[in-house]
């Protein structure tokens, strides 16, 4: 593997597609500031020198067998909808070369605000899972935690939970168990009343 260069990487059964460094956000709890010490899940250096062209990304995803995996999983070490064209050429190459397996994408949920469009129709018949980091219950909270660049961004993330469910079977979201326990109960009546979502507590991964 080339170093700083890492496309594709496996955790947990399923294989991972490392698309970009780019994020809107700068999360208190991102792996992002646990990347110096080492010995953490990812042996890999995932900050990438330089954004693989989608050729890159397609050739890296087909020297795997895919059979091998439960998912396929578009992330990024940072924003995967910065990608979002380049990562709809790709599963649109897979699937003419006969390869479906079960894809899922990793995002904070401001793809529409990324870029200037509604996305959520580009996911349909393309993905089987969203995953959106819903992080914590009030706008405030959620910044003071996320800190991002954009304005409207709680909301922004919200409304694409529920927009992109439109177009793609399973929707989930997702708190770091950092957060008080009411702060986790209240993301659950908002993932699974507001949105109807599948919800899911993720355990923090220190360095
Ligand atoms: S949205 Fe994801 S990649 Fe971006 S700063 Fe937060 S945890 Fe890191």
């Amino acid at each position: 593997m080339e170093k700083g260069f890492t496309i594709t990487y496996e955790y947990g059964g399923n294989l991972y597609v490392n698309t970009t460094n780019r994020c809107d956000y700068n999360c208190e709890f991102c792996l992002r500031h646990n990347q110096s010490s080492g010995g953490s899940i990812y042996t890999h250096n995932l900050w990438l020198k330089r954004e693989p062209t989608r050729e890159e990304i397609l050739e890296s995803i087909e020297s795997r067998d895919l059979s091998q995996y439960g998912q396929l999983v578009f992330c990024g070490f940072g924003e995967p909808s910065y990608r979002i064209d380049d990562i709809c050429w790709v599963i649109d190459q897979l699937h003419a070369h006969g390869k479906r397996p079960f894809i899922r994408m990793d995002t904070n949920g401001t793809g529409c605000l990324i870029n200037g469009r509604d996305i959520c129709p580009d996911y349909e018949g393309r993905f089987d899972k969203v995953s959106i980091s819903l992080n914590d219950d009030t706008a405030e909270k959620y910044n003071a935690l996320c800190h991002p660049q954009v304005e409207g961004a709680y909301e922004a993330m919200k409304a694409f939970a529920k927009e992109v469910h439109k177009y793609v079977p399973e929707v989930m979201m997702t708190v770091v168990d950092t957060i008080p326990q009411e702060e986790i109960e209240a993301c659950r009546h908002i993932c699974e009343d507001e949105i109807g979502a599948t919800y899911r507590v993720r355990e923090y991964i220190k360095d």
